[in-house]
């Protein structure tokens, strides 16, 4: 069934972010409209401004959802999560390399099957606007029809992806693994059916070099040299003991981003999950190349990974690009607000912070501007997707509580929907200006 984009006005406390925050306070880096109105025609916005000015221009008859009290911000953007891990969230005790062999190729195996990849898209992507979400960056597993039913049901939602099938040609399950051609073939025919279709962006997936052979690599780089716009996503230095095993397994690369530089893998569209312990080099490197480091906090504290080290990428000599990310099942939340919560936690144990507001761009924004996508989403401004999530700040007792005594700072409100808000804080979720998810009419 073909997706239809609303036309809408929606009412409420608007907040979008300009640029990013350099510290807390910097009230230039966001617009805040206490009584805004966002007018969407045909799934775009086409005005935003204080409700007293825009009502009066509104077409006759067009439906005002008004949402007092509630905070109005762009949808939040999860840019490295796994579509078939939904049942792997949550597995005990295992650190990277176990965990993915004692649980997730297990739950992998089962997407061969189109039935199962297509009811768990339907699960993946309603769990996405439940948590405000409204576009991804989405591993799928190795079988190209996994990737194939997560485009088909976005695109029928009218939610805007990048996805691309796992290519794993070693380390793993026979059952998982393709090998460098079939894993080029398949990926440039769901390039050819999926990528610049509708809303839909194609990224190649190779998982990372331990299940890659060097052959998997080349084929990976070439697919994006004959694609141009494509995107790249791969996982790079989560786990010690993994760094130690691509360090074998490819003996003549100088570091481990080195593997995937090798084979023309970096770029301003590869997206790099987890970067936690990076030499100056790679950080240079990354630097260079305008890569993307993927910041996946809740996964790295699950799996024990190890603390992301925000203040060295930030570093103004060579600042790396990031972005922030749940990394479902690895990760332990849909939700970005807990993302941002436990990514405060993780910078506090370096030493580091991590203010609300740049917490809040990063989600929006931010991750937005990581995927080069900024005309699009990421922003409340005219000529962008109605992609908007409606946070409740007073969504749970200790939260209406706790907000009682902040008494209307902003930045406070933020830092206490990042700190105590989850799903429950999600009031509503709009995509194309239509409503994907509304709390407070879901039938139990
Ligand atoms: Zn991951």
């Amino acid at each position: 069934m073909a997706f239809t984009p609303g036309t809408t006005a929606l009412r409420g406390r608007i907040l979008t972010f300009l640029r990013a925050p350099e510290a807390p306070g910097d009230r230039d880096s966001y617009t805040y409209i206490a009584d805004g109105l966002v007018v969407v025609s045909d799934g775009r916005i086409t005005a935003v401004g204080e409700a007293a000015a825009l009502l009066s221009t509104l077409p006759v008859g067009m439906s005002v959802e008004h949402y007092p009290d509630s905070l109005i911000l762009p949808g939040f953007i999860d840019t490295h999560i796994h579509f078939p891990q939904t049942q792997v969230i949550a597995s005990y005790g295992a650190q990277l390399l176990d965990w993915l062999e004692k649980y997730t190729f297990i739950a992998e195996q089962r997407y061969a099957d189109h039935a199962h990849a297509a009811r768990n898209a339907r699960f993946f992507l309603d769990e996405l606007a439940r948590n405000g979400t409204t576009s991804a960056v989405v591993y799928g597993s190795v079988h190209p029809g996994s990737v194939q039913a997560l485009f088909h049901e976005a695109e029928g939602r009218g939610v805007g992806l990048v996805a691309g099938k796992v290519m794993m040609d070693r380390n793993a399950p026979t059952a998982l693994t393709d090998t460098a051609q079939t894993s080029y073939d398949h990926s440039k025919a769901l390039i050819g059916a999926w990528h610049g279709v509708g809303r839909q962006r194609y990224a190649v997936t190779p998982r990372f070099a331990i299940t890659s052979t060097p052959g998997q690599l080349e084929a990976a780089g070439a697919l994006l040299r004959e694609h141009p716009g494509v995107y790249m996503q791969t996982h790079l230095s989560e786990n010690l003991e993994e760094i130690r095993e691509v360090a074998r397994l490819y003996p003549k690369a100088r570091d481990y981003l080195d593997v995937y530089d090798r084979f023309g893998l970096l770029g301003d569209r590869s997206l790099f999950g987890h970067c936690i312990h990076l030499s100056e080099r790679e950080m240079a490197r990354m630097h260079e190349t305008a890569s993307i480091a993927v910041f996946c906090p809740t996964s790295n504290l699950f799996i024990g990974s190890g603390l992301f080290d925000h203040a060295a990428l930030e570093n103004p000599a060579r600042p790396v690009r990031m972005a922030l990310a749940t990394d479902v099942g690895g990760g332990t939340s849909y939700s970005l607000l807990q993302t941002a919560g436990e990514g405060y936690k993780v910078l506090q144990l370096r030493g580091q912070s991590w203010p609300a507001l740049a917490a809040f761009d990063l989600m929006t924004r931010g991750n937005a501007a990581a995927l080069g996508l900024s005309d699009d989403i990421g922003q409340i401004a005219p000529g962008r997707y109605a992609d908007l999530v409606v946070l409740d700040p007073s969504s749970t007792p200790a939260m209406a509580h706790r907000r009682e005594a902040i008494q209307g700072d902003l930045e406070e409100e933020l830092f206490l929907l990042m700190t105590l808000g989850d799903d429950r804080a999600v009031r509503a979720t709009y995509i194309q200006g239509r409503r994907a998810h509304d709390r407070d009419s879901v039938v139990i």
